[in-house]
């Protein structure tokens, strides 16, 4: 990640915080577990996924502050001690990072799935599939249900 021409820059909500990523995502969508919704106060957590090395702190690193909802979760939720706002989720076990999509304004969010539909409680109906959990290949069974 030398040549960071191609890097989009974001922060969180008071931008003490900055971060930028380069390349691509891994991928995008929206995700509707109760720990997303229940952390980011939101309905639906729209997210997009990127490998590890492919985001890096650039500013604030000192005002980050992480929390694990148990000891042994997957996801490392990182929030700004200024204003309170999300920063990103660090899956390290995964290699990869969530950042949520409204903190990369230069990144043109193209969700191409929802996971754990199963919990929703908002229903959209955008004809994108629907993963009662996870996909496959993000280690779920892929399973699809409707709508
Ligand atoms: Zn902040
Ligand atoms: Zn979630």
């Amino acid at each position: 990640m030398s040549d960071d021409t191609d890097a989009q820059h974001g922060g969180c909500f008071c931008g003490r915080v900055t971060f930028e990523v380069s390349g691509e995502p891994v991928a995008m969508g929206y995700c509707h577990c109760s720990s997303c919704r229940g952390w980011l106060a939101a309905p639906v957590h729209g997210f997009t996924m990127w490998p590890a090395e492919a985001v890096k702190v650039t500013s604030g690193a000192e005002v980050i502050g992480t929390f694990l909802k148990t000891p042994d979760t997957i996801s490392h939720r990182q929030f700004c001690i200024n204003c309170g706002g999300a920063v990103m989720v660090q899956h390290p076990t995964m290699g990869a990072i969530d950042i949520p999509a409204a903190n990369l304004p230069g990144v043109a969010f193209q969700p191409t799935m929802h996971v754990n539909y199963a919990e929703h409680v908002m229903r959209i109906r955008d004809g994108l599939p629907k993963h009662a959990g996870f996909p496959a290949d993000f280690g779920g069974t892929g399973e699809l249900i409707p709508e």
